[in-house]
């Protein structure tokens, strides 16, 4: 990282657009497209949270809203951004994730952390007694991950690929933890990590592990389909299922999913309540019709 602020000669947004671009590894070409780089604004707003674990306060970065223009992959997922009105470019999903310092709790969900205020009434994940040293006792483990990654990445400003990439791996055990304990909604967010990890798996070009990432995250999301009895979470389920066995081949799975959205759509009564659901239908629909045109990468 130091190589890299020599080389851009301390120019902050230009260190924090290449290590969220292609992580520590150097490259001369990569280093020129980055020099060549506009916008200079910082996007990204400090905040800070309460670790729900061990209690310390936990500094994280939002990219602000309306400085980015976003690429969504089919996975919902942002898979590219280009700052807007000057400001450089972050993909947010760099730093949605939260890793505390401390002692490495992870997740990309900013409910799972409690507010830095004793005042506020954000409380974060609530954990008894046991579940707190189940996961005091688990961070070594989860510093075992840690290896190859900048730690110093994870909690403090500019975030490397690969740090993120290790970030989002330790948050998808604290969904194993929640989906241990039948947390509602569990197994699809750990499918929809798992594509998180995926998709900066693709960003960072490692099509070695990409694709058994995929294989993880489609197996979360057949089970969290057939496991849903709220179509809050089965529409967003079969919708991810279907978009992954579009990507992983699957032809028949697919089309068993899209049956199941087209049915949901027309058995679903329009309301303030089933906006969600519905969109996710209409998004089943459009993709489907994308693939069945030739027109997915
Ligand atoms: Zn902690």
């Amino acid at each position: 990282m130091r190589r890299l602020q020599a080389l851009y000669r301390d120019d902050a947004a230009k260190v924090e657009v290449y290590l969220a671009r292609y992580g520590l590894e150097l490259t001369p070409q990569r280093i020129q497209e980055c020099a060549a780089l506009e916008g200079t604004k910082d996007p990204l707003l400090a905040s800070s949270a309460r670790c729900s674990v061990c209690g310390q306060e936990i500094p994280y970065w939002i990219v602000k809203s309306g400085t980015q223009r976003i690429e969504m992959n089919e996975f919902h997922i942002p898979c590219s951004a280009a700052g807007t009105q000057g400001h450089f470019s972050v993909n947010p999903i760099i730093y949605e994730v939260i890793v505390c310092a401390g002692c490495l709790f992870a997740s990309a969900l900013r409910s799972d952390f409690g507010a830095a205020t004793p005042a506020s009434r954000e409380k974060g994940l609530e954990l008894s007694g046991p579940a707190k040293q189940r996961f005091t006792e688990a961070r070594e483990s989860r510093a075992a991950r840690l290896e190859g990654a900048a730690p110093e990445a994870l909690f403090l400003r500019p975030r490397d690929l690969d740090s993120v990439i290790v970030a989002y791996e330790i948050a998808c055990d604290t969904d194993v933890w929640k989906l241990e304990h039948n947390m509602p909604g569990a197994r699809l967010r750990l499918g929809a990590d798992h594509l998180r990890v995926y998709t900066l798996l693709k960003m960072r070009g490692d099509d070695e592990r990409a694709p058994l990432v995929l294989e993880e995250a489609h197996a979360d999301l057949q089970a969290a389909y057939a496991d849903s009895e709220d179509p809050n979470v089965g529409a967003p389920a079969a919708y991810l299922a279907l978009a992954v066995s579009i990507r992983t081949g699957r032809s028949s799975d697919a089309a068993q999913y899209y049956q199941i959205l087209r049915k949901l759509d027309s058995e679903t009564p329009e309301g303030p309540g089933t906006r969600g659901v519905l969109r996710w239908c209409k998004m089943a629909g459009e993709l489907w019709t994308s693939w069945r045109a030739g027109e997915l990468g």
